[in-house]
């Protein structure tokens, strides 16, 4: 079969390669001229550092499959995660950990004693935490709350903490010993050579044709077999009942000779401080080394039409118009929606990767039955 696929990025490249490997023709078309969407990475020619291009990505799985199959297209050098925060003045560690919480409260407690101090501070009587700030004053108190999230939160979302969801701020532990691991996955890496040198072999078969700075229309869909579409969701149907809301990033970058901050990303949790955090692209590759450094400082906005959408929003009104263009989605054959953007999540790479093989391998089998796949392979309720 012949499919078009919209989007070089993670979604469209893993689709594309389990379809080129069950034989079928496969055609991706990219807007950008570069493929591997916002994981973009480039080597910047003044410091040879390898440059996060849309801001800080991190690889991070439980899910043992994912971890094989990204390593089947490029070696993962060992790398933790490991933020700080600079909130009024002083430096922490994140995600909050015992150092967080005795350097905080200026105290030497063991990991009972903290947790016991900490559950003194949180708001038990919120049982059911219906919001951000409802999830953080249940689990971490008060002060915490608003030395390191309350501020970020603001800044990254334009909203107000008690108005978004309790899911994000839940992506986050909380930790009762000094384990300053960003994350609790079981594995954890970045790909020696970048996630576009990555996604780039992904790519590599002789059955993907991938055409860059080539806008695909929804006119052309039936020209195809069937297409998947990566791109906005609302973006399918020409925005025409409005547009669904995401936050978009700028990034100011400065050089410096040296070390500028001494680790990858560093948090501002204050609300007078305009921007939300600052990258250090060279710690995110430990194992090379250059005397030059190229940081991002990141500010975060609502997106614009002509802006790159990053993180989808998701409020009430946003729910509201999703429903709309879920519900005509619905009705539509000959194309499958996937990815953070045309399903409207906010997706770490690992998830999206999972989802675009399940979708691969459900359209594999429904065409063998000569079925058509259906627009969604997740609930979309
Ligand atoms: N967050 C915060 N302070 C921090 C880090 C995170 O308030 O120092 C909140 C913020 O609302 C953010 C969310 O936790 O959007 C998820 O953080 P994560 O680091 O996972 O964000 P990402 O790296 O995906 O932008």
């Amino acid at each position: 079969m012949k499919f078009a696929i919209v989007g070089a990025g993670l979604s469209g490249a893993v689709i594309g390669r389990e379809l080129a490997e069950a034989g079928h023709s496969v055609t991706i078309f990219e807007s950008r001229a570069t493929i591997a969407g916002n994981c973009h990475t480039e080597r910047d020619a003044e410091s040879g550092v390898m440059v996060h291009v849309y801001g800080p990505h991190i690889f991070h799985t439980d899910d043992e499959e994912v971890w094989h199959y990204v390593n089947g297209y490029q070696r993962f050098m060992p790398y933790q995660n490991r933020v700080k925060t600079t909130s009024r003045g002083a430096v922490y560690s994140l995600p909050v950990n015992l150092h967080t919480i005795n350097q905080f409260f200026g105290k030497t407690m063991r990991p009972d004693e903290a947790r016991t101090f900490i559950e003194s501070k949180s708001d038990q009587t919120i049982t059911e935490p219906a919001n951000f700030e409802e999830q953080a004053l249940r689990f971490i108190g008060k002060e915490l709350y608003q030395a390191f999230f309350e501020g970020y939160t603001r800044k990254q979302w334009g909203l107000d903490p008690k108005s978004l969801p309790a899911s994000i701020l839940k992506r986050l532990p909380v930790r009762f010993n000094y384990d300053d691991n960003y994350f609790f996955h079981r594995f954890q890496g970045m790909p020696e050579n970048g996630y576009t040198a990555m996604i780039g072999a992904i790519l590599d078969h002789r059955c993907i044709s991938v055409r860059l700075g080539t806008r695909f229309t929804p006119a052309e869909a039936s020209a195809w077999d069937h297409v998947f579409w990566s791109g906005p969701l609302d973006a399918w149907f020409g925005f025409d009942l409005g547009r669904l809301g995401y936050r978009t990033l700028d990034f100011e970058m400065f050089r410096h000779n040296g070390d500028w901050q001494g680790c990858a990303v560093m948090n501002y949790g204050d609300a007078d401080v305009p921007w939300t955090r600052i990258t250090e692209h060279k710690h995110f590759s430990p194992w090379e080394h250059h005397d030059g450094s190229i940081l991002y400082k990141e500010y975060s906005r609502a997106c614009e039409p002509s802006d790159i959408p990053y993180y989808p929003i998701r409020q009430i009104n946003e729910k509201a118009l999703l429903a709309k263009y879920v519900a005509r989605a619905k009705n539509l054959a000959g194309v499958t929606f996937v990815g953070r953007l045309a399903t409207y999540r906010y997706l770490d790479m690992d998830v999206t990767i999972r989802e675009a093989l399940d979708v691969a391998r459900a359209t594999l089998s429904a065409i063998a039955v000569d079925q058509r796949p259906p627009p969604f392979h997740v609930q979309m309720d």
